[in-house]
């Protein structure tokens, strides 16, 4: 029989400390969105469940957070690093039940705090930074999402510098798409230019001929936005 119930509870085991504990995730049927922004963050309409506020799972015992894209491998000497910064400093909490848009904003900072602690790929950080920018952007606080877009488009530009996102989920093209198009977003219009042409020149674009698409559509959003705002002398290089 198929569940009704929109959340199940996951066992997990902390990455960190080993210890068991459980945190509830969304159904995928459960999370239709109505809309995708140009940087692929979901709209769900109000009523819907947002498996985006489950992403990231928290250890009750130490409070080291994490995504499943973490690896489970921690560099010589960050263990200790890690017991100073986070365990140490830990007031014991739970996630693992329904969590409000505040305690899923927490729980990205946990993650990211975590995660470049322990030098966690940029691909991967980037994304943490993207997502928590979404959930600022569904509560309208445009100061916070610009923030934390800008973090991701730090760590999506290392990562295409050290090609950190081999292995990930991510191909060379979706990183160059999120450069681009993160940097449109943030007003930095030559370089978004500039990202979405190597997109439309890559040498990859047989493999995904959508993404192709959706960059020349953006290039031209860029190339239009660019133009109205310097016949407005309202203008950021770069
Ligand atoms: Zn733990």
């Amino acid at each position: 029989m198929r569940s009704l119930e929109p959340f199940y509870e996951k066992k997990m085991a902390c990455i960190f400390c080993s210890k068991p504990f459980t945190t509830l995730k969304v159904r995928s049927r459960f999370a239709i969105p109505y809309q995708i922004d140009s940087d692929f963050c979901p709209n769900y309409r109000e009523g819907n469940y947002n498996p985006h506020f489950y992403f990231i799972n928290v250890c009750p015992e130490c409070g080291f957070a994490f995504s499943e894209e973490f690896s489970d491998q921690f560099p010589l000497g960050v263990r200790e690093i890690i017991n100073t910064k986070i365990t140490k400093q830990w007031t014991k909490r739970n996630f693992g039940e329904v969590r409000d848009i505040q305690q899923a904003q927490e729980s990205y900072k946990l993650a990211i705090l975590a995660g470049s602690l322990k030098n966690e790929k940029n691909a991967i950080l980037a994304g943490l930074c993207l997502r928590l920018a979404w959930l600022y952007r569904a509560e309208k606080m445009s100061e916070q999402e610009s923030r934390f877009l800008g973090l991701a488009l730090n760590s999506y530009e290392e990562s295409f510098v050290h090609s950190d996102f081999v292995g990930t989920s991510m191909s060379e093209l979706n990183i160059l798409y999120m450069i681009g198009e993160l940097s449109r977003r943030l007003g930095q219009y030559q370089k978004a230019i500039s990202y979405f042409s190597k997109i439309i020149q890559h040498k990859d674009t047989n493999d995904d001929q959508k993404m192709v698409k959706r960059a020349r559509e953006q290039w031209k959003q860029a190339k239009e936005e660019y133009s109205q705002r310097l016949k407005a002398g309202n203008i950021i290089q770069g």
